[in-house]
């Protein structure tokens, strides 16, 4: 029995309004999480996430605040990038800024934007050299993204930049475990490195942790298939978790691929919890604790 011209084109009909729907979703944000008292987000960015003027940084700030997050640090990709993260800092007593170039953008680190780099890492409002490392995912895939020897290359320099001004480190890793690891190591690591979105295997975790980093966990974490990063994420010692949003990217479970933003963080911050067996008020004690410890920041 073949189907009627008009049931066909009802059928077609209801596939198109459901895909509709799949794409008017992915652009809603997700609702406000429950609030969950003491948190702070290890690495957002703000400017991505529309925060390029005083007025809209403070109500993604607002409504952060409103479910618990009281301070974030908001990162730059490149040097433009940078510029807002420092001017967050400044517009927002909530906001402290990390400034490096991504690993991607290694290939514009001239003269000039290192001596831009060095002029605001010396602001008290500029709390990390980051993010930088290496991100073996993107070359040959992007045009734009810089090769794997020119990423090594600022990633050196930003090493020593951290060491320099005294700041932490704040790392970006994309599938280059081993690479970033022994640069980090023949190098001689800052005092406080941050594995920023930490997405190894429970073998890299553990060696992290051994060398003291800080493993700061985003969205991922919570995704229905990220058992070993689960795994990964038990093993961490109290002291040395962090928790972040990475916004406006990897939204958690179950809002995945709607926007993210910091008041987004409880959501992961629970997920967090659950993995470790503990009270979530507990676990948002110890990640905020954590946090302004690794960074430094000033009791709000
Ligand atoms: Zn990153
Ligand atoms: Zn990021």
């Amino acid at each position: 029995m073949s189907q009627s011209p008009a049931a066909a084109d009802t059928a077609r009909a209801e596939t198109e309004s459901n895909k509709a729907a799949r794409k008017r979703r992915r652009r809603e944000p997700p609702p406000d999480p429950t609030p969950l008292p003491g948190l702070v987000d290890a690495h957002t960015h703000l400017a991505s996430c529309g925060g390029r003027d005083a007025e809209t940084v403070r109500s993604i700030l607002d409504r952060a605040e409103r479910v618990g997050v009281a301070q974030v640090i908001t990162v730059a990709d490149d040097i433009v990038d940078a510029r807002w993260a420092v001017a967050a800092a400044r517009w927002d007593s909530r906001a402290f800024a990390a400034v490096a170039l991504h690993p991607m953008h290694a290939g514009d680190l001239d003269d000039a934007a290192k001596a831009e780099l060095e002029r605001m890492t010396a602001d008290p409002r500029v709390v990390a050299v980051g993010e930088t490392g290496l991100d073996y995912y993107w070359p040959g895939k992007s045009d734009s993204c810089a090769s794997p020897d020119v990423q090594a290359e600022a990633f050196r320099w930003h090493i020593d930049l951290a060491k320099r001004v005294d700041k932490p480190l704040m790392i970006h890793n994309r599938e280059a475990d081993r690479d970033l690891l022994d640069i980090l190591a023949s190098e001689t690591a800052p005092e406080t490195v941050i594995m920023h979105c930490f997405s190894g295997d429970q073998n890299v975790a553990r060696e992290c942790v051994d060398r003291g980093y800080f493993l700061s966990f985003a969205g991922t974490v919570s995704f229905s298939n990220a058992t070993e990063l689960r795994a990964a994420a038990h093993l961490v010692p109290d002291a040395q978790i962090l928790v972040e949003t990475d916004a406006p990217f990897l939204t958690p479970h179950p809002y995945r691929g709607q926007p993210n933003q910091s008041y987004c963080l409880p959501y992961t911050a629970r997920a967090l919890a659950a993995v470790r067996g503990v009270e979530d008020a507990e676990m948002a004690r110890i990640l905020g604790e954590n946090a302004r410890r690794a960074y430094r920041l000033p009791l709000q």
